[in-house]
């Protein structure tokens, strides 16, 4: 973000490309010491545990640090005092990949624990001035949308070179945690929303869009960035199913300017630019003036980068306070004021109940997404084949004909396909 940037060169902080060249000598520095470690090789005296070389006799200290101290023999014993860097080294790497297992564990409190800290979250938003609310894919789980990190999220599948399927993404419906948000603004508590989710539940939970930044877009919105402003078409369909890391056109035309219309998607890498459903300006203006941050359901590995929205260029005691709410750890979990292990609509359900507010339940028939809908004009009725989102009871004949092509395939393209999976490179801007 361009805001971040300036923010950041006037904080003194180094820039991206400064911290990618640090991060790149630390890597190569611990490549060449792990090199001349195995060139070194196994030393004087090692003859006594059969002679080897390179990883083999390193090998065999990770081997005799397995064993229980009392298991080892005099010689084992005697091999270690004489290999203390090898020792040391394993050491290093036991500590290591013992936080990287914890940082994915998924913790729960229990539930007395959960009622306190609850409690305590509960006080935040009575007492908060201007609460704003960010959202990850925690909080869409139990609309059956695939989280993102967590054990079955869609990068850690990808991380393990797993094909990403879920049920059609189009049938999901909001969540008690999107209700009871929508709920807290409507009784003016919270008072923006920026999400990084893509599957739009907010939208369709009833959150007014001037509330909601989608930092990473809508997969049911596509825009004509040929029209001045750009000229935005809500679809009942995912509008994702050709688009992928900067390839955005959706294919169909504008009605205005025959323009090719895009998605809304920001990829991993991508710069996103379009102010709606973006919402930047929202979402810096709010953090801006926030003196509570309640973080739902987000990793906050993507989150933190985007400085603006922590007020980094703040001292610590003049930065909103955090209240995060995530199975697993985060970033930003030292900073926090509270955190709070547990699911978000556990936790919501508990807050609602604290602050004597009814949940909310979703009824499509208030959907927003059926009145913002812009229908297919004839000639485009065949132009996708995702599913539509099922009007309401009673209201079926208001939609366009196009029912008939939805399939129950696994969807593999689109926002959270083929897109995710490859960016890394980041684009440069023109
Ligand atoms: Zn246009």
């Amino acid at each position: 973000m361009e805001v971040d940037t300036a923010a950041a060169a006037a904080a003194g902080v180094p820039s991206r490309a400064e911290r990618k060249a640090l991060e790149k000598a630390k890597i190569v520095q611990r490549e060449n010491e792990r090199n001349a470690f195995k060139m070194r090789g196994p030393g004087k005296g090692v003859s006594s545990v059969k002679a080897v070389t390179g990883n083999e006799w390193f090998r065999q200290v990770a081997r005799i640090m397995k064993k229980a101290e009392g298991a080892r023999t005099a010689e084992e014993s005697r091999a270690l005092l004489r290999h203390r860097d090898a020792v040391e080294e394993l050491r290093r790497r036991q500590v290591r990949s013992a936080v990287l297992k914890r940082k994915q564990e998924e913790v729960c409190d229990d539930s007395e624990v959960l009622r306190t800290k609850v409690a305590q979250l509960a006080e935040a938003v009575k007492q908060a001035q201007h609460l704003v609310v960010y959202t990850g894919a925690g909080i869409s789980t139990a609309a059956s949308i695939p989280d993102y990190r967590g054990p079955n999220g869609v990068w850690t599948q990808l991380q393990k070179g797993q094909a990403v399927c879920s049920s059609d993404l189009g049938k999901a419906e909001p969540t008690v945690t999107h209700m009871c948000i929508k709920m807290l603004h409507k009784e003016n508590l919270v008072k923006h929303v920026v999400s990084q989710n893509c599957d739009g539940l907010h939208l369709r939970s009833g959150l007014p869009r001037h509330a909601l930044s989608e930092l990473h877009g809508n997969m049911f919105i596509e825009v004509c960035t040929s029209c001045t402003p750009a000229r935005e078409y809500v679809r009942m369909f995912d509008v994702t199913e050709r688009t992928s890391l900067h390839r955005h056109g959706t294919g169909r035309r504008c009605s205005h300017c025959a323009g090719d219309l895009r998605d809304t998607i920001v990829h991993f890498g991508e710069r996103g630019t379009l102010e709606q459903p973006l919402n930047w300006r929202g979402a810096s203006e709010a953090a801006e003036r926030a003196d509570v941050i309640l973080c739902l359901g987000s990793s906050l590995k993507v989150l933190k980068k985007y400085a603006c929205l922590w007020c980094m260029n703040r001292p610590a005691k003049r930065r909103p306070k955090l209240y995060i709410v995530n199975l697993q750890w985060t970033p930003k979990d030292d900073l926090a004021t509270l955190k709070i292990n547990g699911k978000c609509d556990d936790v919501m359900n508990l807050l609602m109940e604290d602050l004597d507010i009814q949940v909310p339940l979703y009824n499509k028939a208030e959907d927003p997404i059926f009145s913002l809908a812009t229908p297919l004009r004839l000639e485009e009725e065949h132009s996708h084949s995702r599913s539509l989102i099922a009007p309401p009871a009673g209201q079926e004949d208001c939609s366009p004909d196009t029912q008939g092509l939805a399939t129950d395939e696994p969807v593999q393209g689109g926002w959270f396909g083929r897109g995710y999976s490859k960016g890394r490179k980041k684009k440069k801007a023109p």
